[in-house]
């Protein structure tokens, strides 16, 4: 068994050096074994690298990148090799771990220290008053939870939270469940990622999903990568890419910072790509303001209309026809957005945006692809909606090569929403799951993630429950978070790995360790497979193998029938849940598909379907048929005024980001090679420009300082300032450790969610 580290990030020892310009190739390689090799050792290594993405093997744990119809054998990226070295690690978690460990010491370690203590090994309680976790059994632990949902006065007083990774099976379970307990509380980290896509998308063209395929990635002519880094977040992306570009395709990144991933890529499938030869990948890099994309495609759709106003042949009036609303008066607006308002607000000049527009002009078939560099500002939505504007311009929407790609970064948050984990999900859903289930579910909407803190920060909330992730420090304003939810009477979290929110509890807590992606899961009717759904709504099948890290372990569809069975033979629960046998649906994860199938719109011949070896792909009117699912029944242009975050005196515009050693919240390593940041992670990225006007040194150390109109002030202590050639006014830095600097309160219109892209900060000298 590896061992873990004693201790955490010594950030004595960081060191910066030049940022990469290439990507990927032999190192990428070299650090993937060794992170497997270290946490697996060879033969668990060999076991599940080989059948990571593999067509009869089980899901990557990462993010959400689609798995090509022809599969390597190791179709694997450095990030996923990581992830799943994590998951599969060797090290466990148990009881005598948590009795060396005081939650007063554990809550001093860092999260690089947590997470790399290894599986969970037991169902862990935290009494009220205590100083330690100790075992408990699982049906203490359901009966625990069943006595506090019961005691409710209402059971909006409960939070039931869902990450990314869950099956579909499990959250198609978890949501019966909670609205079967009566409330729609039912946030997820989606809130905190894409829902501004999902809001403008459904407006747009009536469906909140990306409309392309791999094939499509391939066959596009132009691809705009804005607001996103696959280079560290989707890196499989850059391999697609590449292909794309050796069929003619040009590929432009929109991006405050020159992201090596998206400069040069070496490929690891060939042979060529590890001895070193890179493949030029962005043929044009728009170094834009940090909230400034609203502008630069408002300019685009400009540069688009004056084109079509000297040639008619720019804009496709046959499509705008047939399919669209709104036209007329969107075209009158773009008329009236001056190009200064658009150079302010993009940082960019008339001619990069035009260049640019040019791109698309010369285009048959475009995609525009983003990530949170877009979705997390206060017009994320309107930006989004502008994107959207532009392609149906020219009717890249329905056809090979063109269309919109919002990139998922968690593996299965796409396919959690289509299970209905949201807080308002479409009478539609509501009405097929009564009638499947005999039961009247809860039709008012619940809390989103923002609004499920401000209710537990205001005590309306005893009871608080995650089904995966790390709520603590995925979240904003981590200081209002913390206070939150110790305000809980009981905080239950089924997680793999230790992490931030074991440490900062309700009164009570309760751990539950879950079966990873990498896990065999046997119930009574034999090995389970289960179902995730990428970015490109493709549905496949999920099957691990490996053994899991104990007996006391419990798959998610089981916690959630130990803990219903317990709570609907309580007498309130029972009146208002649907009358159901929760054991054979641990017992057998067909019947679950089978009542997917009579709720879920798209899931027809579920279970044959699934046996297909790359399953199917779930339906997308606007994609398949141009039929456009809005209340117009059509397409919709919408006009946006021109928004960018305003930068006041002797401050800079904060973004915060993922280093190359981590995914989401959770952090691998100490270094950010790509970035040329090594052994430490309190690092502000900050132009040079802005170095000398805010009269600090490059390597001195400060404190961030947010300022928002709440007037509170939020600090985030001992910073390096790094010189890096970040877009003027805009600097970075790592998230958890920023999240701080995030006030709850400031989300984007329409979706809620934390504007953690731009964030008004001073660099206070120490
Ligand atoms: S690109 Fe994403 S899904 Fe694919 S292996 Fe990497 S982390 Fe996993």
């Amino acid at each position: 068994m590896s061992r873990a580290p004693r201790s955490g990030i010594d950030e004595s020892e960081l060191e910066v050096v030049e940022p990469e310009v290439t990507s990927v190739g032999l190192p990428a390689v070299t650090h993937a074994m060794q992170v497997a090799l270290t946490q697996m050792g060879p033969v668990r290594t060999a076991q599940t690298l080989l059948r990571v993405n593999q067509k009869h093997g089980f899901d990557c744990p990462g993010c959400a990148w689609p798995d090509p119809e022809h599969r390597s054998p190791a179709e694997f990226c450095e990030n996923g090799a990581k992830a799943v070295a994590e998951e599969a690690t060797t090290r466990l978690v148990t009881p005598e771990f948590f009795a060396r460990h005081s939650l007063a010491d554990l809550a001093r370690q860092d999260d690089f220290w947590l997470g790399q203590q290894g599986r969970i090994t037991h169902p862990m309680v935290f009494d009220d008053g205590a100083t330690h976790y100790r075992p408990i059994t699982w049906d203490d632990a359901f009966t625990l939870i069943a006595d506090e949902l019961e005691a409710l006065d209402s059971p909006d007083q409960a939070v039931f939270y869902t990450s990314g990774r869950t099956s579909n099976e499990a959250a198609f379970s978890y949501q019966l469940m909670v609205r079967g307990y009566g409330t729609n509380n039912l946030p997820d980290c989606s809130n905190m990622c894409h829902e501004s896509s999902g809001a403008a998308l459904t407006a747009s063209i009536g469906v909140g999903k990306g409309s392309v395929s791999l094939q499509d990635i391939y066959d596009a002519k132009l691809i705009v990568v804005a607001g996103q880094n696959p280079g560290t977040n989707h890196p499989r992306m850059l391999g697609a890419l590449a292909k794309a570009k050796r069929r003619g395709a040009r590929v432009v990144s929109v991006n405050p910072l020159p992201e090596a991933g998206l400069i040069e890529f070496k490929d690891p499938q060939s042979p060529l790509g590890l001895a070193g030869r890179g493949e030029k990948l962005s043929d044009l890099h728009l170094p834009i303001r940090l909230g400034g994309d609203l502008g630069l495609f408002l300019g685009i759709a400009k540069h688009l209309l004056e084109r079509d106003e000297e040639s008619s042949e720019v804009l496709d009036r046959d499509f705008l026809e047939r399919y669209c609303d709104g036209l007329e008066p969107y075209l009158a607006h773009l008329r009236t957005v001056p190009w200064d308002e658009i150079r302010t607000a993009t940082g960019l000049t008339e001619a990069q945006v035009r260049e640019l527009g040019e791109e698309f002009v010369r285009s048959p078939a475009t995609i525009v692809c983003w990530a949170m560099g877009l979705t997390q500002h206060e017009h994320a939505v309107a930006m989004i909606a502008e994107i959207a504007n532009v392609l149906l311009l020219q009717g890249n929407i329905g056809r090979p090569g063109a269309g919109v790609c919002p990139v998922r970064g968690h593996s299965n948050v796409q396919g959690d929403r289509t299970m209905g984990i949201f807080e308002r999900m479409p009478e539609r859903f509501h009405d097929r799951l009564d009638a499947e289930f005999g039961f009247a579910s809860p039709r008012d909407h619940g809390y989103d993630t923002v609004q499920a803190i401000r209710a537990m920060r205001d005590g309306k909330v005893g009871v608080f429950m995650a089904m995966g992730g790390n709520f603590l420090r995925a979240t904003p304003d981590t200081d209002v978070t913390e206070a939150a939810t110790r305000r809980c009477r009981l905080t239950v979290q089924v997680s793999t790995k230790l992490n931030r929110s074991h440490v900062v509890t309700g009164r009570r807590a309760l751990i539950l360790p879950a079966l990873g992606r990498t896990d065999a899961d046997v119930q009574a009717s034999g090995p389970q497979r289960v179902s995730v759904e990428d970015s490109m709504s493709a549905v496949h099948a999920s099957v691990g193998r490996l053994t899991p890290p104990s007996p006391h372990v419990r798959s998610e569809v089981a916690i959630v029938a130990g803990i219903a069975q317990q709570l609907f033979a309580r007498e309130k629960a029972a009146t208002r849940g649907p009358v159901l046998d929760w054991a054979a649906l641990q017992g057998d994860y067909r019947l679950i598909r089978r009542h997917i199938e009579a709720v879920v719109d798209g899931f027809e011949d579920y279970e044959s379907r699934l046996d297909q070896p790359t399953g199917f792909v779930l339906p997308h009117p606007p994609r398949d048929s141009r039929s456009f699912p809005t209340p117009s029944g059509r397409a919709q242009l919408q006009v946006n005024q021109l928004t960018y975050p305003a930068l006041p005196e002797g401050r800079v515009l904060l973004q915060t980001l993922r280093s190359h050693d981590q995914y989401n919240t959770t952090i691998y390593g100490d270094s950010d090679r790509y970035r040329g940041i090594h052994h430490g992670r309190r690092v502000v990225l900050v132009n040079p420009l802005d170095i000398e006007r805010l009269g600090v040194a490059d390597g001195q150390v400060v404190d961030l300082v947010s300022e928002w109109r709440d007037g509170v002030e939020r600090r985030a202590e001992r910073f390096r300032v790094v010189a890096y050639p970040t877009a003027v006014g805009c600097a970075a830095a790592y998230y958890p450790e920023t999240n701080v600097l995030v006030p709850l309160d400031s989300v984007a219109k329409g979706s809620n969610t934390p504007t953690s892209k731009s964030v008004v900060v001073r660099l206070e000298p120490r």
